[in-house]
């Protein structure tokens, strides 16, 4: 099983695939790797570091790529770069699927299985393999870091000997991975941070993490989240509500950092050139979302301009420009997701074509487009379609807000208001502090989640049957355990164990906080 890391190709990228931390646990696996001279220089990897781990310092990328089982990468590479791998191989990345269906043709015909990294479907199982995630969650904390080095103010408010300092005023628009991220790091600098979002969901962890919320929450907001998680295209009607509430705000700001997407479309439009022109000069707008067209009417993608003396940055890879962090999260998404596709005892890839992770991420295979958003003309993105199997979460009430959820497993506070369906009707007669608690927490785990994937093991995957095993076996010692002990409280394993968990473990092993879930949209 042969396994080649090539130099990323694209102008300005830096990132690389795998890490030596990556490639040594690959190896444990059984596999030998290949990486191209140099490949880690852009993250400051040194191929010492590389062969210290065990991989072999190919000169080329043709080199590298010989014969090759698997290769790992961070953009999509063009089919003729692949040359030379071996029949079927495994291309495994952020192939950036959409708009670009004759790259994507081409894979199919140059014959490789093209695995895109940023279909992969947001479970539980799933979480520490989500490249979008964990580079979100770094795009939304170098947005403001580069926001603040071209702001010419401090951020923090400071009361010196030489009088006042007021704080900036920060505005996050979309309060995702990256905007959470955006707003967490905003209030560390000590700046006065607001934030807005369509999605309901969205309020309470903004307010969790100390930003004001401000949005036009009327029935087509309280819709606004698909059972996946992810917003919906909202009506022209909505967005001009929304643009009049948010111009008033933005023209108060100092700095506004956009982060607005919706799957498989270019980013919503969410301010103007005027609104632009109504800020201080002075001001900085970060916009998160240019690679996708841009959420300001004035971004240029890949470019720092000023309009007005105010600066508007649309870097379009900002998690490429903390790129050795970006690299060390992207390489263990997919050191964690390749785990899962090899047979550790007989050291060869042994793919389960049938599990939801690999029918959701494989885009070609056997020479053809096999993926469903591609193949059938159906331009649908995967990561959502989730939702499509669970029409009846869909359906529910948004209005019951987040703790209504059902199937919310993501973090664990969602877990906790969902298993008590009771409590969520009466949201609104709980203490506010329980359910701002439980809004911290999840905002805080979808954070730590993204930062920190969960170190994968190299060891074989465990059969379900083994697995179904050692519950039933759990099971029966708690019942024992308790029918000795009358009157002892419930088994541990009743509880709803994600609240204990996620306070007591290090924030670096979010997943493992988590009690497991039921398959579904996170
Ligand atoms: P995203 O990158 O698709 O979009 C960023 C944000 O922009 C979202 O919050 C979205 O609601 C918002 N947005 C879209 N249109 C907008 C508009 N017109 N105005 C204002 N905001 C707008 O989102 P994401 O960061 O990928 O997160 C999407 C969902 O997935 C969230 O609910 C998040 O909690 C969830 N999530 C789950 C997991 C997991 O379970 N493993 C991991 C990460 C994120």
């Amino acid at each position: 099983m042969k396994i080649a890391i090539v130099r990323e190709r694209v102008e300005g990228e830096n990132r690389v695939a795998a890490t030596p931390e990556t490639v040594g646990k690959l190896i444990a696996l059984g596999a030998s790797v290949q990486v191209e001279k140099g490949a880690g220089l852009g993250s400051r990897i040194l191929d010492k570091d590389y062969e210290a781990a065990g991989a072999a310092i190919a000169a080329n990328a043709a080199a590298a790529l010989k014969s090759a089982d698997v290769v790992l990468t961070v953009r999509r590479p063009s089919a003729a770069s692949l040359a030379g791998v071996s029949k079927g191989a495994l291309v495994i990345g952020a192939l950036d699927p959409y708009g670009n269906d004759k790259d994507v043709a081409a894979l199919a015909k140059a014959g490789v299985t093209a695995v895109s990294m940023e279909f992969m479907p947001r479970i539980t199982r799933a979480q520490v393999m989500d490249i979008l995630s964990s580079q979100a969650n770094l795009a939304g904390y170098q947005g403001v870091i580069e926001a603040a080095a071209a702001f010419d103010r401090a951020f923090p408010m400071m009361m010196t000997a030489a009088g006042t300092v007021r704080p900036a005023k920060a505005f996050v628009m979309g309060a995702g991975v990256a905007g959470l991220q955006a707003i967490a790091t905003a209030k560390r600098l000590g700046a006065v941070v607001s934030a807005t979002d369509v999605r309901p969901a969205a309020k309470e962890q903004v307010e969790s993490l100390g930003g004001k919320f401000v949005a036009v929450e009327d029935e087509e907001f309280k819709q606004a989240e698909t059972a996946g998680g992810y917003a919906k295209q909202m009506s022209a009607e909505y967005q001009a509500k929304q643009a009049d509430l948010t111009a008033a705000h933005i023209a108060k700001q100092d700095i506004v950092i956009t982060t607005a997407l919706i799957p498989g479309r270019p980013a919503p439009r969410l301010i103007t050139k005027a609104m632009v022109e109504s800020m201080a000069p002075g001001s900085v707008i970060v916009d998160l979302a240019a690679e996708r067209g841009g959420n300001v009417e004035l971004t240029v993608p890949g470019q720092v301009i000023e309009h007005n003396g105010v600066t508007i940055i649309g870097y379009t890879n900002v998690q490429g420009r903390i790129p050795t962090t970006a690299s060390q999260l992207y390489a263990r998404n997919l050191l964690a997701f390749l785990t899962t596709l090899i047979d550790a005892k007989e050291k060869k890839l042994a793919i389960n074509w049938d599990d939801e992770l690999v029918k959701a991420t494989v885009l070609t295979r056997d020479g053809a487009v096999v993926h469903p958003s591609f193949s059938g003309g159906d331009a649908k993105p995967a990561a959502p379609a989730k939702a499509d199997a669970k029409p009846a979460a869909a359906k529910k009430p948004a209005s019951k807000a987040a703790g209504a959820k059902p199937a919310t497993a993501r973090p664990a506070a969602s877990k906790s208001t969902a298993a008590k369906p009771a409590a969520a009707k009466t949201a609104t007669a709980k203490p506010p502090t329980a359910r701002k608690i439980a809004a911290k927490r999840k905002a805080e785990a979808l954070i730590d989640a993204a930062a920190a994937p969960k170190p994968v093991r190299a060891r074989p995957v465990r059969s379900k049957a083994a697995a179904d095993a050692d519950a039933a076996a759990k099971t029966a010692a708690a019942k024992t355990a308790a029918a000795k002990k009358p009157g002892a409280k419930k088994p541990a394993a009743k509880k709803p164990a994600a609240k204990s968990a996620a306070a007591k473990a290090p924030a670096n092993t979010p997943a493992e906080t988590k009690p497991d879930t039921p398959k579904g949209d996170q």
